[in-house]
């Protein structure tokens, strides 16, 4: 049978990029071909109810229980693509027995791993890591998620006597581009709670995401020849400025950590004309999240009175919420996740996440789904590193979690 370890290079060498300017589910057609792989793969390793779903581009399958007693339904869940990075022809190298020096990712252009940068690398001494050849990211994010949860079933179906009940498994798409669980079908996928293996280092357990919206602002000015321009021209360049003036300097995401929310000002393009800035809001605690947003449209209002037009015209869209909201009505998958970890040697490390994972989106679709840790690390860039023993940690937590889930 194939391990661990071959299974994630050969998966990691196949480039799912997914591709936010496309329209199309998944977005990249790489996806699908992986998804068909996948799925092929599942149907050949003997599992139930192997599905692609063409419209989701979700790929589910289903281990059956193997005790007679009722037992809550669970299900795991990572996404197969792959981050906005260079993705073609992805070397993946392995370095056994990693001494904590810093490592020479590509020798030609100089690219180095270095502990000094990247303090984590050295809780790492000894393990064995997978790394790039500098040229691009890995995809550990989530290739890693995908193979731990196949490890961790194939383990289960080849030992009968480790007791579990129903398992739902699903694999999805453009989780990068914020969009892969929008239409995950969650009627279908009957577990009563999942998780999502998508997190980094050992230990990580995460239940709190941001609360997302994005709110883009269109500026309509006055553009005359400069020559006349007193008192008539009215320069979006400089509405844009004075938006963003009226912000809090201090709450932009260079400037926060841990539950301190930001607006982030992505983007803007100005002419004197017309113009468009595109903010993020996020924030843990929703009446913050709201008052942010509220703010917005009161900037807003404030300048179009002052200039006595529409200069300023908002459009707000929230993007997912902070799946705590769900997760704390019964945080049963929180304390069976703890439970495993410990009982698997790791102490658990339970922070809120910076961001969202396909679980935000997931648990208000009445499936509450906390995120778990892989063993990867430095996401979306050529720094990306995977830790074999800690993927073999993360795999050792699912197993051991269906057990204790199935105990009477
Ligand atoms: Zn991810």
């Amino acid at each position: 049978m194939e391990n661990l370890l071959n299974r994630f290079i050969r998966y990691c060498k196949i480039n799912t990029r997914s591709n936010e300017k496309s329209n199309t589910v998944p977005s990249s057609e790489n996806q699908v071909v992986f998804a068909k792989m996948l799925t092929q793969e599942l149907v050949d390793l003997g599992f139930d109810e192997v599905i692609y779903n063409p419209e989701n581009g979700f790929v589910s399958a289903t281990v059956k229980s193997n005790v007679d007693h009722e037992v809550d339904t669970i299900g795991f869940i990572a996404h197969y693509d792959t981050a906005d990075f260079n993705s073609e022809n992805i070397q993946p190298r392995v370095i056994e027995n990693y001494d904590g020096s810093p490592i020479v990712l590509n020798e030609a252009s100089g690219l180095i791993s270095d502990p000094l940068l990247f303090p984590h690398l050295k809780e790492l001494v000894g393990h064995t890591l997978i790394v790039t050849d500098g040229n691009t990211l890995l995809g550990a994010d989530d290739k890693a998620g995908v193979v731990e949860i196949i490890e961790a079933m194939l383990i289960l179906k080849n030992n009968p006597d480790l007791k579990h009940g129903e398992i739902r498994i699903a694999f999805g798409p453009d989780e990068e581009i914020g969009r892969g669980a929008n239409l995950f079908d969650a009627s279908n996928f009957r577990a009563k709670f999942a998780y999502t293996l998508d997190g980094a280092k050992r230990g990580e357990l995460e239940y709190e995401s941001f609360n997302a919206a994005a709110a883009t602002i269109e500026l309509h000015g006055v553009s005359v020849h400069p020559g006349t321009a007193k008192d008539k021209m009215i320069n979006c360049a400089k509405l844009a400025m004075e938006f963003d003036a009226l912000l809090p300097a201090n709450e932009v995401p260079e400037h926060t950590e841990h539950y301190e929310g930001f607006y982030l000002l992505h983007d803007m393009e100005t002419t004197i004309d017309h113009g468009k800035m595109t903010y993020i809001i996020r924030d843990h605690d929703k009446a913050k999240f709201l008052a942010r947003k509220e703010r917005m449209l009161k900037n807003a209002n404030y300048l179009n009175e002052k200039y006595g037009a529409e200069r300023f015209v908002v459009k707000m869209k929230d993007s997912y919420y902070n799946m705590r909201e769900v997760i704390e009505k019964d945080m049963k998958p929180v304390e069976l996740a703890k439970k495993a970890m410990v009982a698997c040697d790791i102490e658990p490390i339970i922070q809120p996440i910076r961001g969202g994972t396909d679980g935000s989106k997931i648990s208000f679709m009445g499936i509450p789904t906390p995120n778990l840790f892989t063993g990867g690390g430095n996401y979306h860039g050529p720094y990306e590193y995977a830790s074999l023993d800690d993927m073999q940690k993360a795999v050792e937590v699912i197993v051991k979690l269906v057990q204790l889930n199935a105990e009477v």
